[in-house]
Order: C-alpha cells, then sequence, then structure tokens
C-alpha cells in the first residue's frame, strides 16, 4: 500500500481505534499525542505504532512533528485531525484560558497541522484530510460555546479546504461523532450519561471503533469524489 496516515491524539479514544484500523489495512501509521507519555507509551507496546509528541495547538510544534514524521516514514497521505479537548461550562463562567484552549486545540489544530502537509500533498497531487468534528458542533450544546464554536469552525473549514484541495487530488471531509465511549465522555456524571443514552435511537453509546470505519471509509483512494462532506455517526441522534 506505502501510504502514510498521521493521526493526531491517536494514543487514545477515538484516535487509537482510527490508528489500529489504519494499520490493520496495512497503512504506514503515525500516531501524535499532547502530554500522556504512559498512555502513548503503552499505546506504542501494544500496537507497534510510533507515537510523536507534540502540542498541535502550536503551529512550530507542528511543523517540526511533521517533519520529524516524514524523515522517518515518509511524507504524509492522510491527515486525521482528531486531537481534542474540552473545557466545559457556562459562558458567565468560562474564562478567556478556557475558551482560548479549546480554540486551539480543536480548531486551529487543524489549520496547523493541514499547513504543515498541504504543500506536500499538492505536489504528490493526492492527499487525505479528515477533521473529527461533533454532533455538538453541528447542534450545540448547554455548557460547550467553547467546543460548540471549535467544532462547528471545523465544518466551515472542511469545506473551504475541500474547494482548495479538489484540483489537487486532496479530499478533505469530516466526521461528526455523537457520544462515544472514551475517557472525554466518561468524564461526565453518569446519570446524565444515562439521559443522553435514552435520546440515542439505537439505544447505546457509540464505540470508538464505529467512528473509525466511517474515517478509513473516507480516507481510501476509492474515496477521491467524496469531498467537503460530513459525515454524522451518531446512532440516530439528529438527522440533518
Ligand atoms: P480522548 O480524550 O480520549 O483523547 C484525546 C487525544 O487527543 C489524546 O490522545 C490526547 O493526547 C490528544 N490531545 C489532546 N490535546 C492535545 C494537544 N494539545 N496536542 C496533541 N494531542 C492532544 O478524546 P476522544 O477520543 O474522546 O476524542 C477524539 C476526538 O473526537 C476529539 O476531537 C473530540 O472532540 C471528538 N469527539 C469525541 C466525542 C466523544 O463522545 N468522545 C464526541 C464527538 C467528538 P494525550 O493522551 O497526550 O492527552
Amino acid at each position: 500500500m506505502g501510504r502514510v496516515a498521521l493521526v493526531t491524539g491517536g494514543t487514545r479514544g477515538i484516535g487509537e481505534a482510527i490508528c489500529l484500523d489504519l494499520k490493520k489495512a496495512g497503512y504506514t501509521v503515525a500516531a501524535n499525542y499532547g502530554g500522556n507519555d504512559a498512555a502513548a507509551q503503552a499505546f506504542t507496546e501494544v500496537t507497534g505504532i510510533p507515537a510523536f509528541k507534540f502540542d498541535v495547538s502550536d503551529f512550530d510544534a507542528c511543523q517540526q512533528g511533521v517533519d520529524q514524521i516524514t524523515k522517518q516514514l515518509g511524507a504524509v497521505d492522510i491527515l486525521v485531525n482528531n486531537a481534542g479537548i474540552t473545557r466545559d461550562t457556562t459562558m458567565h463562567r468560562m474564562t478567556p484560558q478556557q475558551w482560548n484552549e479549546v480554540i486551539q486545540t480543536n480548531l486551529t489544530s487543524c489549520f496547523n497541522m493541514s499547513r504543515a502537509v498541504i504543500e506536500s500533498m499538492r505536489e504528490r497531487g493526492f492527499g487525505r484530510i479528515v477533521n473529527i468534528g461533533s454532533l455538538n458542533g453541528r447542534a450545540g450544546q448547554y455548557g460547550q460555546v467553547n467546543y460548540a464554536a471549535a467544532k462547528s469552525g471545523i465544518h466551515g473549514f472542511t469545506k473551504a479546504l475541500a474547494l482548495e484541495g479538489a484540483g489537487k487530488g486532496i479530499t478533505v471531509n469530516a466526521v461528526a461523532p455523537g457520544y462515544v465511549l472514551t475517557d472525554m465522555v466518561r468524564a461526565v456524571p453518569e446519570k446524565v450519561l444515562e439521559k443522553i443514552v435514552s435520546r440515542i435511537p439505537v439505544g447505546r453509546l457509540g464505540d470508538p471503533e464505529d467512528i473509525a470505519r466511517a474515517v478509513m471509509f473516507l480516507v481510501a483512494d476509492e474515496a477521491g469524489f467524496i469531498t467537503g462532506s460530513t459525515l454524522d455517526v451518531n446512532g440516530g441522534q439528529q438527522m440533518y
């Protein structure tokens, strides 16, 4: 196969499932992470996939990270912008720091990472970029003004970059997960989770593998006619 795939936030949760599916399909995979060295080390030991530590909210760090991966594994053909955080609170309590951290880690990261790979993709006439958005970026969510703004921004980012890439063999799509059982969602109080599940028509939370499946579909060489789209993977919770 020979294609190189880079997944940000690839060492845990949804990103880990994406890395595993990519590896299974024969891609050369690099996982990025932000700070949890123990999780990254365990991930590499179990999967054999190398993990690269850099902060996706830092433009220079992303350039250096992509340079290092390119030297080690080859030019990046597939970028999955998956790294994300929440800093939930209502607007009247939200600090500028909570706003900025979420915007920079979830949205500015998409610029930082795409900028680091796009020139090479254009030169080689092939690229697949998949941005992980969110149901809550599509529908809004109480206590998540920062997160919903960042994720909603991802959906606009995806469409605009898709237009720019279209003539160069680069597709850009988004996946908008509903509630998926990862550390991010385990942090939600159990009573709230029960309420959430009761509103999901398929009757369960998503598994990370449910999201990985959608990403695999979009990154395939054969998916060249799908660009600028958002694929909702939410158990029927919201239909657009
Ligand atoms: P997790 O919290 O389980 O994992 C997050 C991953 O992102 C970790 O690998 C983490 O690295 C990495 N990360 C966080 N900040 C940075 C940073 N500044 N630089 C580099 N890496 C960073 O998250 P999920 O798997 O639940 O979520 C993955 C994506 O899916 C996110 O974008 C999230 O918003 C989105 N999403 C998740 C949903 C869910 O229900 N879980 C629903 C909708 C969307 P480290 O281990 O070092 O901290």
